[in-house]
């Protein structure tokens, strides 16, 4: 509840689904891994540590389960890729491509990078997590829920 945080607002690129959420840091991370990967095109950018999300048109979400413990939340008219959640760690991510407003955004981390593929690389300076290391903190945040 700190008072530097700001509020955020994005949608899909059909419009609707829309979300707005509240953010301290607007810090965001990209996972490397092969199931972000896949889903995404690409590489997952997404936004951590939210509060507050409010999502509207929810009922044009289609919702993917993608593990025993988590799933991936979708428009189903566009196909813009929106949440990344898991019940199971109580915990939610945005992908900041769907933020409206980006210059908000600062990129802090980078997940998975022993899954990296070879043929891209940031050359932002970011903190870097293994796969070990992204599943250990998982587990600890588990046990403090
Ligand atoms: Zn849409
Ligand atoms: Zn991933």
């Amino acid at each position: 509840m700190s008072k530097t945080a700001q509020t955020l607002s994005g949608s899909c690129l059909c419009g609707a689904v829309k979300f707005t959420l509240a953010s301290e840091n607007s810090q965001v991370g990209a996972c490397h891994c092969s199931m972000c990967r896949t889903w995404s095109g690409g590489v997952v950018f997404a936004l951590d540590e939210i509060r507050d999300l409010k999502v509207t048109g929810e009922e044009s979400m289609s919702v993917y389960k993608s593990s025993d413990w988590a799933e991936r939340c979708f428009c189903k008219t566009c196909g813009t890729n929106l949440f990344w959640r898991s019940e199971q760690l109580g915990h939610t991510v945005v992908m900041a491509g769907a933020i409206e407003n980006q210059s908000a955004l600062k990129f802090v981390s980078e997940i998975f990078v022993d899954a990296k593929p070879a043929y891209y690389a940031f050359s932002n300076e970011t903190k870097k997590y293994t796969e070990a290391e992204v599943l250990a903190q998982f587990a600890g945040a588990e046990k403090e829920e």
